[in-house]
């Protein structure tokens, strides 16, 4: 009898898994954890503060409406982004997180014979998606863990249809500057297309802030992706959006499904980009405790790579075997070498007291005590 496997379309059963940051629950079954309370993730850049809280409110007084169908135009959450960003309602899409919005672009955009241009380590789902539509991938080498946006520029041929920068990116947490980019805009051909994924972007300071969208605003060939899942504090509810001119946000409403972004996710979207409060103590909390844990690392004598949003790459030896033993004294972090950082683990900014836990765990494990400095 035929195999699922060999009725699969070309492609699809050599497609790789994304390996996403491990869940609690699971964590506390396989290791025998009682309570999960006694666990910590700093796995997967999620707001340590939790949810905007005046989106918690608008999601408690929305509840009793579930039974019906959101608005698959978006129409008061584009119109609120419309406002915050300062472009027409047309330049923006809402998508299901952001990520269905790179999956979107693939859709339109990437088949066999067209290639995509990234960093080569920057954010995997980029690499997924080429994958899943047969696209090449030109993997540019970076500097220093930064996207080297000359090389990036440089890999472009007749044939790529998407550039793609993470800024911050992930999983290296380093930026760009706005005048790199600027400069890049410059030297990039007119019709190949640009996505600034700044999944991190509100956690910049004013002067690394990009100025991007005005670039939308112009017309260029370039999408910006954001989201609400990291300093928003909202990840589980899946909401993002692309800004983009409004012929290119047309291509992508022709294959999105009619129902893409829950009710549930545009309510809590709409609160969440008033609460002006919640970003800015998440922003201090991220700045104090990226301070922390880049003076622990040092104090440690490891390596670290500066970090520009709520996560930072930290040199442990055995990347994989660190992250096992974390985890049995409940602390969940990310273990790079799908990225080709094997000596890395990737440790999301917690709470004071997670990452104080984190701090102990790690000299634990690497065994060096409190105080001492061996490596
Ligand atoms: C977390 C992250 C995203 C996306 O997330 P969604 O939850 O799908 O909105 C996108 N890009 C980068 C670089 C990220 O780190």
């Amino acid at each position: 009898m035929t195999e699922w496997h060999d009725l699969a379309r070309l492609g699809v059963a050599t497609l790789a898994n994304y390996e996403p940051g491990r869940p609690i629950e699971d964590v506390a079954r396989e290791f025998g954890f009682t309570d999960p309370d006694q666990i910590i993730k700093l796995a997967s850049n999620e707001n340590a503060l939790g949810p905007s809280p005046r989106a918690v409110l608008a999601m408690r007084a929305a509840a009793g409406q579930m039974h019906l169908y959101p608005d698959g135009g978006t129409f008061a959450l584009r119109d609120a982004l419309a406002r915050h960003l300062d472009l027409v309602p047309e330049s923006i899409l809402p998508g299901n997180g952001s990520n269905e919005l790179i999956e979107l672009l693939g859709h339109v955009f990437l088949g066999p014979g067209t290639s995509l241009v990234m960093a080569d380590c920057a954010f995997v789902v980029y690499r997924l998606v080429a994958a899943m539509f047969g696209a090449q991938v030109i993997a540019v080498p970076m500097r220093q863990h930064t996207h080297h946006l000359p090389a990036l520029a440089a890999a472009v041929r007749p044939d790529t249809r998407l550039v793609f920068v993470a800024n911050p990116n992930n999983p290296t947490s380093t930026c760009v500057s706005p005048a790199e980019i600027d400069a890049f805009m410059a030297r990039i051909s007119p019709d190949v297309i640009v996505c600034f994924d700044e999944a991190y972007v509100e956690l910049l300071p004013p002067s690394r802030q990009p100025n991007t969208l005005h670039y939308v605003r112009e017309g260029r060939k370039v999408v910006v992706l954001r989201t609400f899942s990291k300093t928003y504090g909202l990840a589980g509810l899946r909401v993002g959006y692309a800004a983009a001119p409004p012929a290119c946000i047309a291509l992508l409403n022709r294959i999105r499904q009619p129902f893409n972004v829950s009710a549930m996710a545009q309510v809590a979207a709409v609160a969440a980009l008033e609460d002006v409060e919640h970003v800015e103590r998440t922003r201090r909390m991220v700045a104090d405790g990226l301070a922390y844990l880049q003076r622990e690392f040092e104090a440690m004598e490891r390596e670290y790579v500066p970090a520009s949003a709520n996560f930072i790459l930290v040199h442990v030896g055995q990347g994989r075997a660190v992250f096992e033993s974390l985890m049995r004294l409940g602390v969940i972090v990310r273990p790079m070498d799908g990225y080709g950082l094997p000596h890395h683990v990737r440790v999301t900014v917690g709470t004071a007291a997670e990452n104080e836990r984190l701090v102990r765990g790690l000299r634990e494990v690497l065994g060096t005590g409190p105080g001492r400095s061996g490596l």
